[in-house]
């Protein structure tokens, strides 16, 4: 028997719940893991209150994210007893996933844990860390370096928003942190922020031509924030945007990619190929130490995961939740 979180939507409603299932529950995978710990990310908190349609086939367990130990195979690329690492691929979504003690999963989903890491810390990096790690690629490989300006970064306080922050600080940028909570633009400004602005500035209809302000931008929010951070960038910067907290509509107009050539990526986790999450996670393995670790990550336990669920939709948890097992 092992504990797992899992929901379930029938006459009852749509519920969360721990529950203890067996081994043989396990939906189908050539590898079977030992999961040592897991993480709540935004997706996960939506998929375990049911707020937004995740979950596409029910029971689901959820989880997006986890590291475990390898406890059987069928396949080549691991062998018992690997430690193993799981960003996204639709798991927790479509396949069962991270928020239980025991998880199958298709081999090609999986990458070596870095060893620089070990289960708590990689899931204190989690998704969000590193969506902000393929966030900071794109402008760097946009060509962006410290010497061309500030770097916008907005939801600061959130998880992929607190690691982009900390990852631009180390590489030298100078980083404007937005944020609704400025009771804690001291720990903003600890991860290295040299400025906290407040996300109002941002979050209603703007101009579709602003003052030039950054080099860059990681957007995390959505919505008027995207238009209006896109309607600031330099002449010839970039923009990323990975995240919809504010909103899924995108409400800008052409006016900074065809007068200023701004450039938009999207950054997509889910689906990343093998090579690009392997670079991501060495980078972040080069970047990032214990120290940078602790700073951003709590830990809870499984049983606290539907309590922080909802605390982490309020928007009152502060950078990372780690579930250990
Ligand atoms: P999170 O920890 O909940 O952080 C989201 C942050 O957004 C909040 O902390 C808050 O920051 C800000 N925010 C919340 N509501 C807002 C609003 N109405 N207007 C403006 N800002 C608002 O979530 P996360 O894990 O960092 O994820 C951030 C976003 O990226 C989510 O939308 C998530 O779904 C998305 N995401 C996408 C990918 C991908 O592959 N594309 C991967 C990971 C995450 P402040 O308190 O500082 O204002």
């Amino acid at each position: 028997m092992f504990k797992a979180l899992v929901i379930t939507k029938d006459e009852q409603g749509y519920q969360a719940q721990l529950s203890q299932l067996e081994t043989a529950d396990l939906p189908q995978g050539d590898v079977q893991i030992a999961v040592r710990a897991s993480t709540l990310n935004y997706k996960d908190a939506l998929a375990i209150t049911g707020k937004s349609p995740v979950v596409r086939q029910f029971p689901m367990v959820p989880g997006i994210d986890l590291v475990g130990e390898v406890v059987a195979t069928e396949s080549d690329r691991f062998q018992v007893g690997d430690q193993v690492l799981l960003n996204g691929f639709g798991v927790g979504e479509t396949h069962w996933g991270g928020l239980a003690e025991q998880a199958s999963l298709n081999s090609d989903w999986l990458i070596a844990l870095p060893s620089a890491f070990n289960a708590q810390q990689a899931m204190a990096i989690g998704t969000a860390g590193y969506t902000a790690m393929l966030s900071v690629l794109a402008l760097e490989k946009h060509g962006i370096t410290p010497s061309h300006g500030p770097v916008l970064v907005t939801g600061a306080n959130g998880g992929v928003g607190s690691y982009a922050v900390r990852i631009l600080s180390k590489l030298g940028f100078d980083v404007v942190a937005s944020t609704g909570r400025p009771q804690e633009s001291e720990y903003l400004k600890q991860l290295g922020a040299s400025d906290v602005m407040d996300r109002a500035e941002l979050s209603e209809a703007g101009k579709p031509l602003q003052k030039e302000r950054w080099a860059g931008v990681v957007d995390c929010v959505g919505s008027h924030t995207l238009a209006n951070a896109c309607a600031s960038v330099k002449y010839g910067g970039a923009v990323t945007a990975c995240g919809l907290a504010q909103g899924m509509d995108f409400p800008a107009s052409v006016a900074p990619f065809i007068l200023r050539g701004v450039t938009l990526y999207g950054i997509d986790s889910v689906m990343r190929p093998l090579a690009d999450r392997e670079q991501a996670w060495q980078r972040l393995a080069e970047l990032l130490n214990a120290e940078d670790l602790d700073q951003i990550g709590a830990t809870i336990g499984l049983e606290d995961a539907l309590e922080y669920a909802n605390k982490l939709l309020d928007g009152s948890v502060r950078g990372r939740v780690i579930v250990s097992m």
